[in-house]
């Protein structure tokens, strides 16, 4: 599942030590694994072969331009969402001519960007932007490639905030609607009419809403192959990851402890889900994972500040904060804490995790069990990978993380800590104040 595990009483990335990574570049600082992300892109090729597979990464995710760059070495294309994320997949050196563009919102700007680079396809989520993007064709005298995301209404058993295939979700057009959207699009001379779209949810951890969602899109996938001569269906990201006990499930003797029925969705059991669904159909399927793909392949270091004993509470206050990992404080999200040094020798301790800003919501967990560790001491957040980094501010003049990069006993910073200079570069005082 992922390659972060204890050599002896250390913590390791890999072959790296990860107490050796946080002396060298500070904390709080992302560790990314390049051996897990490789692992979890070919268990997702695997997962589904027999069929004619294109796997976009979902770069959202994790949009540092190393990962963008060792996906693109292993064959990726690109789900990006703005003309920014573009702009990455170019500095990094991937492939834009098989990568998709998503989202609700293209401006005219990011659409002719996306065409001068000969994007795969744009994924329209609806009428009047398809309207947008033709106009933007015309005024460059080419045909944009287009697939229409289609929202299934199905409930896709997750967090709200992650739920997007439902009819009341700002996301996609409705079904019933899809016959009348693909002939509108027929009757734009500067739309290409490529592929069909679906994207349920994120987090999810149970096949069913997936299969649920391709049953009822794939009839009308195959009369747009007929009608249009489609050549693919993308059906989305959002495949689970396992944030409880992660650490534990890099072993593969607690996986094999668990019932068949409460092991998390794996690409396995996703790929037998769905391939017998996918493969009638006789079209290239997209996947655009995200959160699988990088989730498990991260972790976020910080350092113990203070061991606050109160009144029948204890805080444990380190210096990495919700502005650098948000998911707790936004989606309630559970991350395991762990030391990076284990003695069996210390206490457990229960303690609330937080972080230094002035807000309640800076916290990352509540009445943990954590072994005891004081101020100096190190300990990681894990499966940090996905949405951590890139959801990231600047709240309380906090400046940005450091990123590193481990592949085997490699490790490089592949972003640098942002200095309190930086941070301010931009900003002045007018005239008229001084
Ligand atoms: C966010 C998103 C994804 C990736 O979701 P994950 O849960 O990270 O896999 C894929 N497709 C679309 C359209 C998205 O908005």
């Amino acid at each position: 599942m992922h390659h972060f595990h204890y050599v002896g009483p250390d913590l390791h990335c890999e072959s790296v030590d990860l107490a050796a990574v946080a002396k060298l570049y500070g904390t709080p600082t992302y560790v990314y694994s390049a051996g897990t992300m490789a692992d979890h892109y070919h268990r997702l090729q695997q997962g589904l072969a027999g069929l004619d597979l294109q796997i976009c990464y979902a770069m959202k995710a994790n949009s540092n331009l190393a990962v963008l760059r060792h996906y693109a070495n292993l064959g990726a294309g690109f789900d990006l969402v703005s003309g920014g994320e573009l702009r990455r997949v170019l500095a990094a050196g991937g492939n834009v001519r098989t990568s998709v563009f998503a989202g609700v919102g293209k401006t005219e700007a990011e659409i002719k960007l996306a065409l001068e680079h000969g994007i795969y396809a744009f994924h329209v989520e609806s009428e009047p932007e398809l309207a947008r993007i033709s106009h933007v064709a015309g005024q460059l005298g080419v045909r944009a490639p287009i697939a229409i995301r289609i929202n299934p209404d199905v409930d896709a058993l997750t967090h709200a905030k992650v739920t997007t295939g439902k009819s009341d979700n700002k996301f996609g057009i409705p079904l019933r609607h899809a016959a009348a959207a693909y002939e509108a699009a027929a009757k734009l001379k500067n739309i290409e009419i490529k592929g069909v779209q679906m994207h349920i949810g994120s987090q999810l951890t149970e096949a069913g809403p997936f299969v649920e969602a391709v049953k009822k899109i794939a009839p009308l996938a195959a009369q747009l192959k007929t009608a249009y001569g489609i050549t693919y269906f993308s059906i989305g990201g959002g495949l689970g990851i396992v944030y409880q006990d992660s650490l534990a499930s890099g072993q593969p003797a607690w996986w094999d402890a668990l019932p068949a029925d409460r092991r998390p969705l794996t690409p396995e059991t996703y790929g037998q889900a769905l391939t017998p669904l996918l493969a009638p159909l006789g079209l290239k399927v997209l996947l655009e994972h995200g959160r699988f793909m990088v989730g498990n392949a991260g972790v976020l270091l910080a350092r113990v500040e203070h061991l606050k004993r109160g009144a029948g509470k204890n805080f444990l206050i380190v210096d990495a904060a919700m502005n650098d990992l948000v998911r707790p404080a936004m989606y309630d999200s559970y991350h395991e804490i762990v030391p990076l040094h284990r003695d069996s020798s210390r206490r457990a301790l229960t303690a609330d995790i937080v972080g230094p800003i002035c807000e309640s919501g800076d916290c990352f967990a509540k009445d943990r069990k954590i072994q005891e560790v004081g101020e100096g001491e190190l300990i990681a957040f894990m499966s940090a990978g996905a949405y951590g980094y890139v959801m990231a501010s600047r709240y309380n003049t906090r400046g940005m993380a450091a990123e590193v990069l481990v592949q085997g006993s490699m490790f490089e910073l592949v972003n640098a800590r942002e200095t309190f200079e930086q941070l301010i570069a931009h900003e002045k005082v007018p005239a008229f104040l001084q």
